[in-house]
């Protein structure tokens, strides 16, 4: 598979360094909120990579942290931690908050048929780790004490910006942007591995180190998370792209500073989801959630095609007109999938074609809106409807739209509108004294059709002949 690389700025071959086997890094929710659409756009994007890979016969694990400590305000590491900002709003304690939204995280991420991650990490269940992974950093001089906190030394590195061309001075206006500069950093792109209560005295959560009770910065938790579960060489690492800097720049500069060694050879970011009024945000504007399009009568799995027909690397506008469109298309395909029956044939060379051009599609980029023009073109294609069927199915599993159990409810759903109501045992009772009445009628035995008029009478039904046959009621 051909997948941009961030870290060469170039479409490459994704290259495992084990064959057949991919180790897969994302980074997960800061669980201080619920997740917007946005960031669920990502995680989205990155599911459907993941079962691209699958599809194609590589073994995957999948590796995810939930970040419930140490997550700043500013991803400059001023400001308060996220988690704290959410316990204090909603007066509860931070664990509360974050199993809470962690919940809440994966429920979102099951209506929209994003697989959880085979490895789920929450940051504070690593603490022995970063303390482990920073001893040796500061042993080693990549890492420095000041104020009461650990800092990366960025100068003892031969190449720092991995992803842009960021440059002190354009750092500079970043740090001007945020409320205080770190007086203690030596160098501006320096980042925080581990903060003491010394600067932070309001963090709930603490834990005793070699340097003073305190927690550990954002960074380093994916750093060690990834380490501890893939390994020394990770294949594919993933986030939005706004984590590209600073968060996985420094993720490469202690990985590669502790290890000795190159570390993640490909990196994947998915852009943005904005509104017409810019980005997304989960405190100005309406808070797009997954409940909200719920609420306002959407499937999520609309929100999934809708990702899935623009590519991942562009950014895509959210507006609920675009969604409504969506909505449409997959009201429409589903009904198109529901018209198919039978099962158990494929399509031989036709059916061969079609999957040819699917690979093709994910091969090139992942290129979810060609898969999805593939998928429409086995709905045109001279195929029997079992092997269209078939085909669906076996394209689902990469853009997990749900199209056949979808189709089959519907159907289901269709049928039970269309068939009688089903009588209760004491209309069946009287349907069937009615339908004997009728049959005596029609063989002229009158004095049997009035016993059975009288019987009905008796239980209170009345019987009235039409030119479309006899109706009762109760009287
Ligand atoms: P957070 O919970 O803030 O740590 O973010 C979770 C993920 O969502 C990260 O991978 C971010 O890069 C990503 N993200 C944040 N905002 C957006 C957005 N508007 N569109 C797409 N991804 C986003
Ligand atoms: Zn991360």
């Amino acid at each position: 598979m051909k997948l941009y690389n961030s870290a060469t700025r170039t479409k490459e071959e994704l290259v495992p360094h084990q064959p057949g086997k991919v180790g897969m890094y994302t980074c997960g929710p800061t669980v201080y909120h619920f997740a917007h659409i946005g960031n669920l756009r990502s995680y989205l994007m990155e599911d459907v990579l993941e079962k691209a890979l699958r599809w194609e016969g590589y073994e995957v694990t999948r590796v995810m942290n939930i970040t419930d400590v140490g997550h700043l305000s500013s991803d400059a590491d001023t400001g308060e931690d996220k988690m704290l900002k959410g316990a204090q709003r909603e007066h509860k304690s931070v664990m509360e908050i974050a199993r809470f939204y962690t919940d809440a995280f994966f429920a979102d991420c099951e209506k929209l048929n994003i697989k959880r991650p085979d490895v789920v990490q929450p940051a504070t269940g690593m603490i022995d780790e970063y303390i482990r992974v920073i001893t040796r950093l500061l042993d080693t001089g990549y890492a420095y004490l000041a104020g009461g906190n650990v800092y990366f030394d960025t100068s003892k590195l031969a190449r720092y910006y991995i992803f842009s061309e960021h440059d002190e001075e354009n750092l500079a206006v970043g740090v001007r942007d945020s409320v205080e500069e770190d007086e203690n950093k030596r160098n501006k792109a320096d980042f925080v591995l581990w903060f003491t209560k010394s600067k932070f005295e309001d963090q709930a959560l603490k834990w005793d180190s070699p340097w003073g009770v305190g927690y550990p910065g954002w960074h380093i938790e994916c750093s060690c998370i990834s380490m501890k579960y893939l390994g020394e060489y990770l294949d594919l690492h993933c986030g939005g792209i706004d984590n590209a800097f600073p968060h996985h720049t420094n993720e490469i500069a202690q990985s590669e500073a502790y290890l000795g060694h190159p570390w993640c050879r490909h990196w994947f970011h998915v852009h943005h989801l904005n509104t017409n009024d810019g980005k997304m945000s989960k405190s100005k504007g309406e808070f797009l959630t997954v409940s909200l399009l719920e609420e306002k009568g959407f499937d999520p799995l609309a929100y999934r095609l809708f990702c899935l027909q623009s590519h991942y690397r562009k950014a895509l506008t959210f507006s609920w007109e675009n969604l409504q469109n969506a909505q449409g298309a997959y009201d429409k395909l589903i009904r198109r999938v529901a018209a198919l029956t039978g099962e158990g044939e494929t399509g031989g060379p036709e059916a061969e074609a079609l999957t040819a051009r699917f690979r093709e599609a994910l091969d090139n980029d992942l290129n979810t809106s060609l898969a999805v023009t593939a998928l429409y073109d086995v709905l045109k294609a001279p195929l029997s409807d079992a092997a269209k069927r078939a085909l669906i199915a076996d394209f689902d599993r990469v853009l997990g739209l749900r199209l056949l159990d979808r189709a089959d409810a519907l159907r289901e759903k269709e049928a039970a509108r269309s068939a009688p109501a089903a009588l209760s045992e004491e209309d069946a009772a009287v349907q069937a004294l009615v339908d004997r009445r009728a049959e005596a009628k029609k063989t002229k035995d009158f004095a049997a059709a009035d016993a059975l008029r009288a019987q009905l009478a008796g239980m209170g039904v009345e019987v009235t002949d039409t030119p479309q046959g006899p109706v009762w009621r109760r009287v």
